[in-house]
């Protein structure tokens, strides 16, 4: 059988791959050549660039598995998959650590004005007074979302000595509070953390679930993080919120539509700093997606 690896993934997953299968190594191959190749095999492997569409798929007429290196599978067609018996697979917890880390990597850099303090000495400015920052010992986290990556990151905060509350409505309020989490209500945690991190998928229901209204209803100088879903947070709302003082910070890896432009409104504004999606981008996340595809691909086409 034959899988073709269309994004270039880690060795590891070749290897992986390569005794029982013909792989056939593609990178960033382009739309045409895909849909032109696509007939001749059993699996395929993708990461972000290649669209699997339902042209693709219904080209691909002896594909039986697509493996998506990484979480969402939104660059591919799964209605028009599903409905032609193919089976689809993502790595959900192949890049969690890396999207922790980076969370907190973020939270870090804010309290402490690391990004504008390197921005400015770059060019020469010794601003000492100017970037006072604040401490995580001592300050409330507030965590919506609990799941794998918020709870990551209500751990390692827990070891800065910070207090630290999460909402999920499907929290496991056990484990939480054996993690030494107190279980709130949203309203709990939007009105008691002096920095709050977000961690959901974007749904309909939490697609702008962090507003105008909400942030308002924070304590005034709140700092926020984003490493989870552009469209989370209210980017307008947002940059408005930092501009008028209440929220003091802001650290955004995430948008509503990437790549983002250069008239974006959360460029240019003093304290808030962003990063180009890059939770998930380590060395050791693009090996821990590519071998959990390639495990899961080698287990279905071997039955
Ligand atoms: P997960 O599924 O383990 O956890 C998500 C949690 O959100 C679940 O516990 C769920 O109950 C909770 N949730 C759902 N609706 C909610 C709501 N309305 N309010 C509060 N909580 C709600 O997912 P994860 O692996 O921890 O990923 C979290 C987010 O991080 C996702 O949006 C994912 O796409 C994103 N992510 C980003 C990067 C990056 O590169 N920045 C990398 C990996 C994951």
């Amino acid at each position: 059988m034959k899988v073709l690896i269309a994004d270039g993934v880690s060795q590891m997953a070749v290897d992986i791959l390569k005794d029982d299968f013909e792989c056939v190594i593609k990178d960033k191959l382009p739309a045409e050549e895909l849909l032109q190749i696509i007939p001749e095999f059993d699996a395929l492997i993708v990461r972000s660039a290649s669209k699997v569409t339902a042209e693709v798929i219904d080209a691909a007429t002896n594909l039986k598995i697509i493996g998506r290196a990484g979480v969402g599978v939104d660059n591919i067609d799964v209605p028009a998959a599903t409905a032609r018996g193919i089976i689809v697979i993502n790595s959900p917890g192949g890049n969690t650590n890396a999207a922790t880390e980076h969370t907190c990597a973020m939270m870090l850099a804010m309290a402490r004005n690391i990004p504008i303090a390197n921005e400015t000495l770059q060019k020469g400015e010794w601003n000492r007074k100017q970037y006072t920052g604040v401490e995580l010992k001592d300050k409330t986290l507030g965590v919506i979302g609990m799941g794998r990556i918020g709870s990551g990151v209500a751990k390692r905060a827990l070891a800065f000595e910070m207090k630290v509350i999460g909402y999920d409505p499907y929290i496991n309020e056990e484990r939480a509070k054996d993690m030494g989490v107190e279980v709130g209500t949203f309203e709990d945690v939007i009105a008691k953390s002096d920095f709050i991190t977000v961690h959901m998928p974007l749904t309909d229901s939490t697609r702008g679930m962090i507003n105008k209204d909400v942030m308002y209803k924070m304590k005034k100088g709140v700092r926020l993080i984003n490493c989870a879903r552009g469209g989370i947070i209210v980017e307008e709302d947002l940059r408005d919120a930092v501009l008028d003082g209440q929220v003091a910070g802001a650290a955004v890896d995430v948008f509503t539509s990437e790549p983002i432009p250069a008239d974006h409104p959360l460029l240019g504004v003093k304290n808030i700093f962003v990063t180009p999606h890059l939770g998930a981008s380590t060395v050791e996340a693009q090996v821990g997606v590519a071998v959990d595809v390639a495990q899961g691909i080698k287990a279905a086409l071997n039955g």
